[in-house]
């Protein structure tokens, strides 16, 4: 009897005493952006998240580190970055009709090892005084002889054009692709360079009329003093391939194979792809939430509509190899 007493004081004890629940997340992505969800979602379920900030090396951490990793969640952007996690053999697959219900197919990993949160397209800048929005149509027009000279961009080799240029292979083949990307190289108006707000301060400058970037830069540079004069100086300007659709990478999050919090893991993940959280987590990046209808920021959706490439960013990451070597015979950054 006084056992059963005793056992059932452990077990209140234990209960109230019980290891404060946690998650723990490293994260690619700037603490700016991350913190607003993680008190939301500590607020709304009591869970503390514990986030690493990491500029490099995740892959490696996590390999290095085997099932004695502390991390339960990956959070980065782009989904070269996404596969290369998943690549690497060190997440899980997750199933979850709230999660299912909120990514669309095309944005999540079939097998449910990475799931999308929030879209960036990548678009067109181009000079408001120089080229009228009605000229801007196509990703393959880009590639047309009335663009020599004008074009600016960053690196061929950069994740976000590597991406471009997989899709490209999706629509046109790899041949096609080839060259229309040295179409690119012969309308450059210089070696690419710089980082994707340098080449909206180009066509500011007047050394170049028109620019391949991401859309949420334009926030970015509005927030800035002295970006805020680039930024006003184009146009954001939605291209389509001519089979239709505007290429659009994302930010995503996977669980880590040997999370040791995997019930907690799925509880932020089902919070981080609700509507909520997306655009919570959309407008501090100027970014498109995923959920079906769920607006952006009045900002983002100002710049205007569009229709995505409804290819699977997986089909995408499988060409990026493709799409590297091709960059790479050309010299496109030569
Ligand atoms: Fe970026």
């Amino acid at each position: 009897m006084s056992q059963r007493f005793a056992l059932a004081g452990l077990a209140a004890l234990l209960a109230t005493t019980a290891v404060a629940e946690e998650v723990n997340v490293y994260s690619y992505r700037q603490p700016e952006l991350i913190k607003p969800l993680t008190d939301e979602f500590t607020a709304e379920t009591g869970i503390t998240v514990n986030v690493a900030y990491l500029d490099k090396g995740m892959v490696e951490r996590l390999t290095a580190e085997g099932d004695r990793s502390p991390a339960d969640v990956v959070l980065t952007v782009d989904i070269s970055r996404l596969a290369a996690v998943v690549n690497a053999g060190v997440t899980q697959p997750v199933t979850s009709e709230v999660m299912a219900a909120n990514v669309p197919e095309q944005y999540r990993d079939p097998e449910g090892h990475w799931w999308g949160l929030t879209t960036r397209a990548r678009i067109v800048y181009a000079s408001k005084d120089r080229v009228d929005p009605s000229e801007i149509t196509t990703y393959e027009d880009l590639a047309s002889e009335k663009w020599k000279g004008r074009i600016c961009t960053r690196s061929g080799t950069h994740a976000y054009n590597v991406a471009l240029t997989s899709a490209v292979i999706e629509h046109l083949g790899e041949e096609g692709a080839k060259t229309w990307l040295q179409g690119i190289k012969d309308n450059l108006a210089r070696k690419p360079q710089g980082n994707d707000r340098a080449q909206v301060k180009a066509i500011w400058s007047g050394e170049c009329d028109i620019a391949i970037g991401n859309t949420y830069y334009m926030g970015k540079m509005l927030e800035d003093t002295e970006e805020q004069e680039w930024a006003n100086s184009v146009n954001v300007l939605f291209p389509e391939f001519e089979a239709g659709g505007t290429h659009v990478n994302i930010s995503g999050v996977a669980m880590v194979k040997s999370a040791p919090h995997p019930e907690n893991a799925l509880k932020f993940m089902e919070f981080l792809t609700s509507p909520t959280a997306q655009q919570i987590y959309a407008k501090a990046n100027y970014e498109y939430p995923i959920a079906p209808g769920t607006p952006a920021d009045p900002l983002v959706e100002g710049w205007g509509e569009f229709t995505a490439d409804p290819t699977n960013l997986m089909t995408l990451a499988g060409h990026r190899p493709d799409a590297l070597r091709i960059t790479e015979e050309i010299d496109f950054d030569n």
